[in-house]
């Protein structure tokens, strides 16, 4: 839940109770108590707690984020342009930024002859790019600059849902996530379009999206799917909803899978 800070502050720091220069988090200073610096640091780090980062994207930073080719390069630079003018794109309508393919999943899917579908999917590569590496930097970047992000994963996030649908509470549950990813401060979205489509899931893209518009929210977003197919993927009105609050940052990518690369070069 978003309003537990104390239990994950435990999670990540031994010593929540104090640093050792204070009590409590506090310091006193002649009669007034100040916040020690250490106080920062945990709510720093229940932020980035609440941000749902998955286990395997710890050490994505932007240090870590190999550049093997142009394209790659270009990635890093767009983010990274993204991220510096976020203060001031953040309160427009225009605010969002998206990687999304040149050539999408739902095309490939629909060639029926195997061999030239494995042949489409070579030339048009746009996996191992590091979109989710880059994104979940950037989540971790706009937290340490004080900014709550929540991310979710497409399949996951979606399968989660139509769980929560069957549950008899009146809505309760579908309400709760759906109020998480809304209500988000920066919500990151990686591969949006994944899950199988279903006119409840068309709703809730539907939902999340439009409402973050309207409140002036970012999503920072990653698909597969191409700017002609994501309509298919996530109905034609979120998806035109999402391309129109990434205008002007959304960059269609693809090329060599990196870490094919990696693993020749290592092996
Ligand atoms: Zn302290």
């Amino acid at each position: 839940m978003l309003s537990d800070t104390t239990t994950n502050t435990q999670v990540l720091s031994s010593g929540s109770e104090g640093c050792g220069k204070c009590v409590d988090g506090f310091i006193l200073d002649g009669w007034v108590a100040r916040e020690c610096s250490c106080m920062q640091q945990n709510r720093m780090n229940s932020r980035m707690q609440n941000a749902m980062i998955p286990e395997e994207f710890d050490n994505a930073e932007f240090h870590t984020y190999r550049t093997v080719s142009k394209t790659q390069e270009g990635m890093l630079r767009k983010m990274t342009e993204y991220l510096e003018k976020f203060d001031e794109l953040r309160s427009q309508r225009t605010n969002s930024f998206g990687f999304i393919s040149v050539f999408g999943e739902q095309k490939l899917r629909e060639i029926k002859n195997p061999a030239e579908r494995v042949r489409m999917k070579t030339l048009h590569n746009n996996f191992g790019l590091g979109k989710t590496h880059l994104q979940i930097a950037a989540a971790k970047e706009l937290i340490k600059r004080g900014i709550p992000v929540v991310c979710i994963s497409d399949v996951s996030y979606m399968d989660q849902l139509s769980k929560a649908r069957a549950y008899n509470d009146e809505g309760a549950a579908v309400n709760r996530m759906l109020d998480s990813a809304i209500h988000a401060p920066v919500l990151v979205w990686d591969d949006i379009g994944k899950a199988k489509p279903s006119e409840f899931r068309l709703d809730m893209y539907y939902q999340i999206i439009d409402e973050r518009y309207k409140a002036k929210r970012p999503i920072i977003f990653s698909s597969n799917e191409d700017d002609q197919t994501l309509t298919e993927r996530i109905g034609d009105a979120a998806s035109s909803r999402l391309l129109g609050m990434s205008k002007g940052n959304c960059y269609a990518v693809e090329g060599s899978d990196y870490r094919l690369k990696g693993a020749a070069a290592n092996g």
